[in-house]
């Protein structure tokens, strides 16, 4: 009887061991990440007016498993502080960058909140932990489902995604009370400024396809008209037109 216990027991061990130290090993690596953009968010601050992004958004970069959302070969480097690739010729933003387009978006528990690229969904997964409603779109319908195939594994029920071009927004969800677009169109599209609430915001990156981006601030006036302001040279790929099909 004591034998089958101690056996049982170490089956226990051992199946149980590997996975919670990998674990706690992410936690580790995702709160060294955190601790990066704290720094590098206090060198962009003059550049960006954040010198030091919100609470939450840091709680929400310090909980969502990017890991799942990169392709296996990448799954070491989930908690580098740069971007990676993540299939179909596309990136998933660094950590920072991504940090602090959450913080400019002033992320409020009840908002409802717009993106324009979801890639990997990992974006999307932040917001989710910070807002009450995501919608994301994606014109790659492979990434657009593994997307949300990942979003659903992690149980985020707040985020809906959908396949489609996304240059137009969302007509059924809007207005916003904010967008965020992770892909570089030539100039700002009005439609997305039209699908914001009044004293809603956009962060967006813009600029041509042989110009280097600005990641802009777009605040929408209760008149209805917008301010832009600059933030820092980015380089996201080409927000692309077409059917989404
Ligand atoms: N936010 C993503 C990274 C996005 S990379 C993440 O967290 O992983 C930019 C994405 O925008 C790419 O997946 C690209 O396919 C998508 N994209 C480009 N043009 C688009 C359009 N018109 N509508 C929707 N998605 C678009």
């Amino acid at each position: 009887m004591r034998t089958v216990l101690v056996s049982a027991l170490a089956m226990i061990s051992l199946t149980q061991a590997p996975p919670s130290d990998a674990q706690d090993d992410r936690a580790q690596a995702r709160a060294r990440m955190v601790v990066e953009i704290a720094a590098m968010a206090r060198e962009t601050g003059g550049e960006t007016g954040r010198p030091r992004f919100g609470d939450a958004v840091m709680a929400a970069m310090g909980k969502v498993q990017r890991h799942r959302f990169v392709p296996f070969a990448q799954e070491a480097f989930a908690y580098d502080n740069r971007p990676l690739p993540i299939g179909d010729g596309q990136t998933i933003s660094q950590p920072y960058i991504v940090a602090l387009m959450t913080d400019l978006l002033d992320p409020k528990p009840s908002d409802t909140v717009l993106e324009v690229g979801t890639g990997s969904g990992y974006q999307a997964a932040v917001l989710a932990e910070l807002v009450a409603k995501v919608y994301t779109i994606e014109i790659v319908e492979p990434l657009g489902k593994r997307a949300a195939k990942v979003l659903g594994e992690l149980g985020y029920r707040n985020v809906e995604v959908r396949v489609g071009d996304g240059y137009g927004g969302w007509r059924e969800a809007a207005p916003f009370d904010s967008i965020i677009v992770t892909a570089a169109p030539a100039a700002v599209p009005q439609s997305l400024i039209d699908q914001l609430k009044p004293g809603g915001r956009m962060v967006i990156p813009v600029g041509g396809l042989f110009e280097v981006q600005q990641l802009l601030l777009v605040e929408k006036q209760r008149d209805g008209s917008a301010t832009t302001r600059r933030t820092l040279p980015v380089r996201f790929v080409p927000l692309t037109r077409g059917s989404g099909k």
